[in-house]
This record gives C-alpha cells, structure tokens and sequence, in this order.
C-alpha cells in the first residue's frame, strides 16, 4: 500500500504497511482500484459530453459518493470497498455503452478495465495505485488534485442530498479527475488544482445554501456541555438531514440528543435548537472517540467521518451505528433513504432505551454561530471596534484536529495571541481552544466559530465583507492572518479556496503534506507565500506585524 492523503501520514512520507490512521493494506489497495474506476468514469463521461451524449449529473452523483467514501476515517470495510468497485464497474460499463462508437481515440485503461474476479482486485490496485505515477512532480500534482477533490466531492454530496446540485460543480470534478489519466503538462495540471479551489467555493457555497435553506441561518448559541438524566443518542458528522431526522423521530420518545465533534455546530441551526431534547455536545474532537464513546454509554451514529478503529477492549461495539457513506466491519449500517422517505433510525433509538444516561465529563456551556449571517448582523459592531483600535487583528485559525502532540501549538497561539485580537474559526480545529476562557471585546468574542469545515465558506465570505466596508483591494490588505491546521481532505479542498481567493501567507500544520513535492511546494511559496507553523512566539509577532 501506498497512501499519503491525511496530515498524519507515516513519517509525514506516506503509509505503506498499514495506515496510522488504523486503515489496512487490504483496504488501501481496495480504495486505489475504486478511485482508478472512477477515473475511467470520469474520462468516458467527458469523452461522452464531447460526443453529445451528456451524463454528467448521473456520473457526478456516483463519482462523488464513491469518492467520499475514500476520505480518511471514513470506510474500513473491505467488504463495502468490493462493493463499490462492482458497483463502479457497473456503472462504467452502462456510461461505455452509451458513447461505444462515438468517442474517437484509444482509451486509458482505466475505462477499459472490467473484472468481476474479487481474487484479481488486491493485484491490480497494486499496479494502478498512487506509485503508479513515477514522476515525483506529477504524482504530486496529480494527488493534489485527487485528494482536493475528495473533500470537494464530501461536500458536494451533503449538498445533495439537501437536493442542491451543480452540473458545473460535477463536470468540474469529472473533468478534473480524467485529467489525471492524461498527459499534462506541469502548467496545465497547476492550472487544473487553481481551478480546483474554484470548484471548492462553490462547492462550499452550494453546501452553504443547502444547510441554511433548509435549516436557517446559524445563530449565537451558548452550547450546553453537561448531560440530561435520559439515555441519549451522540450523533458525529456533518450530515444534517440525518440529523434533522433523528431529532424527528427521538421527539416524546425519553431519548435524548447529543453532537459530537463535528456535529456541534449543529447545535447553532434555529431548526435543530427548537428541539428540548437537543441536550448539547458530548466530548472534544473526533479522535478522542474512544474515550468519549466509552463514557457516553448510549447509542452513537457516525454520519461521515470520523471514525476510528474501536479498540478491543470497549464497551460500544453494540452501540455504535454507521449511516451514509460510512462502513465499518462488524457494525449496523442505517441504509439509506429510498425516494421520498426518510431514514429509519428506529434501530438506534431502540438501542439508547436500554442503554444508561450519559456519565458527566464536562460542565458548563460554550458559544458558537458566527457564521456568516450573524456575524454581518454585528458586523457595525465589528467595524466598529477595527477602527477605534479595539480590535487589532482577526486570525483564521481555521482547519482540524488531530492526534499529534504538535498540535499543541494551536492551543498556544490562542493562550498567547494579544487580547485584541479575534480568532476566527471552523472545523474540528476550534478543540483545541474553545474551551479556554479568552474573553472577549467589547461583548464580541474572542473566538467566533463558525461551524463545521465546510463553513470556512463564512470566514471567506466575512473577509470579503470586511474587504467592502473597509474599501481596500484585496483580503490580503485587511489585518488578518491565516494559521491553519490541516488533517484530512476537506481540509486541502478548503485550502485550495483559500488559494483560489488569493489569499496570501497561510501558516499551515502542524507539518506540511507529504504529498506536496518540492518543486510543487516551491510554486505554492513562490505564487502564495505559504509557509509551514512554526514556534509559537515567533509565529504571534510575525503575525501581528502583519507577515
Ligand atoms: S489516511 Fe492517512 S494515516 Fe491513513 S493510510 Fe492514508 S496517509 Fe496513512
Ligand atoms: S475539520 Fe478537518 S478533521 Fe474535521 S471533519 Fe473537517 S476536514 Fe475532517
């Protein structure tokens, strides 16, 4: 196996006997074929569109899952994998049949490849596998790519099934990803990852229009963090139609409702905050599951990732369910929704009966809901306290969490940035500082969160604000800095915005991805000035001296 997608990558080189993450080699090899099927759909239905014989939405829809579903911390079962490699050669061969005699030219072989022998699965993904590419530059151009638009691809499909899409928003992904089966050359393909982060705020856009249009806009939330004395049900990811149905069907059941990770700011929506039985957030992060999962005692749902392999010693197996694009060996799989009805989570909701209350970890409440909206509804305030000196600078402190101890760095920076300063957040990044008592300016917070990963579209959104009411030319003018943490791939599809909006000077850590070579690092600090975190006092004062 060979996998360098996440920040947390064997040696910060790549992975290759089994995944730090917990994925194994199997598993790795299985994600591989299916992405090298994708490929092959993706170049028949341009091919096709060329031709006249457009299936873009259809093969956006598939492509998108099927991506999704090889996000890190996602899917650790080979017995899903196989089927999403059928289910993809099934897809490919009705996609051939349409263009068969219409697309002219020798195909790549990615659309020519059909096996139903699961024996000769683990031998070809060897050979179609990321080393497959032997050019260090373009391998790594070509994964920057991949990898980007798996997490465009994650919130594409949230979008969907919020019944938002965009052709455009496929046609860019499918275009995109049979890019990597041609022969570019190196401007072409840096060109390709720049219209990427094009791709990633529409994305993040068309997302943002679904969550909110179906659930209203995020509001100011004081978050409670204790526990209820009913059994409870802790819901993790981003999906908020589950969401918004499991609260339907717990309502007047004496089951409770708890987020985790990064469900909490689902806490902030006006539609989910009506529900008496929203009881708050459970826990920090996605990795501290295991411990967080142990002490809830109730049911869990895993709506996208993260999961994490579950130890053998532990006393959740039972209790913990996967939805979606989400698979686990050995757990129940909520299937999903057929048309016009909702999921059924009956299953879940009769397991946290039998189950005990949550046992207290935490007290208290934190605040959250600056997304977009809110925060132009203060943005007079706002102004207001930028010109009277109130406020000397707002960091985007935006991004992941992770395991790593470096990521202390993030807690640092918070503890130690000047008090007129403002953090602007989203993401499971926020772990590391949202709880610490930084204060704040004036009645506005020091840490304003936006939301989940995908509401790093708000912070872009208030920065061009900022930009107007300000009237300077670029973000880049204004006094912000940008200190990221990155772990998966929704984080580079963000990342990728980033760049694509011009932002200039972005911090990223705790470490740099491996699967950024040097020669493509070079033209990322050449074009944007990126640079790695680094120690904490120096990163605060080059910050606020505006570098
Ligand atoms: S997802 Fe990350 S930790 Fe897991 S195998 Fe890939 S690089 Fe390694
Ligand atoms: S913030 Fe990062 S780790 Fe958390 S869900 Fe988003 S991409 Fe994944």
């Amino acid at each position: 196996m060979f996998c360098f997608q996440c920040q947390e990558t064997a040696k910060n080189t790549g992975c290759t006997v089994r995944g730090v993450c917990g994925k194994e080699e199997t598993t790795a090899n299985l994600q591989d074929l299916l992405i090298f099927n994708l490929k092959g759909i993706a170049l028949l239905a341009k091919k096709g569109k060329e031709a006249g014989v457009d299936m873009t939405t259809e093969a956006g829809r598939f492509v998108t899952k099927a991506l999704f579903t090889t996000i890190t911390n996602v899917n650790f079962n080979d017995a899903n994998l196989v089927k999403w490699i059928k289910k993809a050669q099934e897809f490919k061969k009705s996609v051939k049949d349409k263009v068969e005699g219409k697309v002219p030219g020798a195909l790549h072989e990615s659309a020519l490849w059909f096996s139903d022998n699961e024996a000769e699965f683990q031998e070809k993904a060897k050979k179609v596998g990321i080393l497959a590419t032997e050019n260090e530059d373009v391998r790594s151009l070509r994964e920057l790519l991949v990898i980007g638009l798996k997490g465009i691809s994650a919130y594409a499909d949230h979008a969907a099934i919020l019944g938002v899409e965009k052709d455009e928003i496929y046609e860019f992904i499918l275009n995109a990803l049979a890019s990597t089966t041609e022969d570019l050359s190196v401007d072409d393909m840096v060109g390709m990852v720049m219209k990427a982060g094009e791709c990633s705020v529409n994305t993040m856009a068309a997302l943002d229009q679904a969550n909110t249009g179906a659930y209203g806009n995020p509001e100011i939330t004081e978050v409670n963090l204790g526990v209820g004395a009913n059994p409870g049900i802790l819901i993790s990811g981003h999906d908020l139609k589950d969401m918004d149905e499991l609260l339907k069907q717990t309502d007047g059941t004496g089951v409770d409702v708890y987020t985790h990770g990064e469900m909490l700011p689902a806490n902030y929506y006006p539609a989910f905050k009506k529900y008496d039985h929203l009881k708050g957030n459970y826990g920090g992060s996605w990795w501290h599951q295991n411990e967080d999962f142990e002490t809830f005692n109730g049911a869990i749902l895993m709506t996208t990732n993260c999961i994490i392999p579950i130890k053998k010693k532990n006393t959740y197996q039972d209790r913990i369910f996967t939805t979606g694009v989400v698979s686990y060996p050995g757990l129940t799989h909520i299937p999903d929704r057929e048309d016009g009805k909702t999921k059924d989570f009956s299953a879940v909701i009769a397991c946290a009966k039998k189950c005990q209350p949550p046992q207290e970890i935490e007290t208290g409440t934190l605040v959250g809901g600056f997304a977009h909206n809110q925060v132009l509804a203060l943005a007079d305030k706002v102004v207001e306290a930028v010109k009277s000196g109130a406020i000397k600078r707002f960091i985007v402190m935006a991004g992941c969490d992770g395991r790593m101890k470096n990521r202390e760095y993030f807690t640092e920076v918070a503890k130690k940035l000047p008090k007129d300063t403002v953090i602007l957040t989203a993401g499971c990044a926020k772990y590391r500082y949202n709880k610490l008592d930084l204060g704040d300016i004036g009645g506005i917070p020091r840490v304003l969160d936006a939301g989940q990963c995908n509401d790093s579209y708000s912070l872009a959104v208030i920065a061009l604000k900022l930009k107007e009411v300000f009237g300077v030319g670029h973000i880049n003018d204004l006094p912000i800095s940008f200190d990221i943490g990155w772990y998966e791939q929704k984080a580079v599809a963000v990342l990728l915005a980033l760049l694509h909006l011009g932002v200039k000077g972005i911090r990223l850590g705790p470490t740099l991805p491996a699967f950024v070579s040097p020669t493509v690092l070079n033209v990322l600090v050449e074009n944007f000035d990126i640079k790695p975190t680094g120690d904490v006092d120096e990163d605060i004062a080059a910050m606020m001296a505006g570098n």
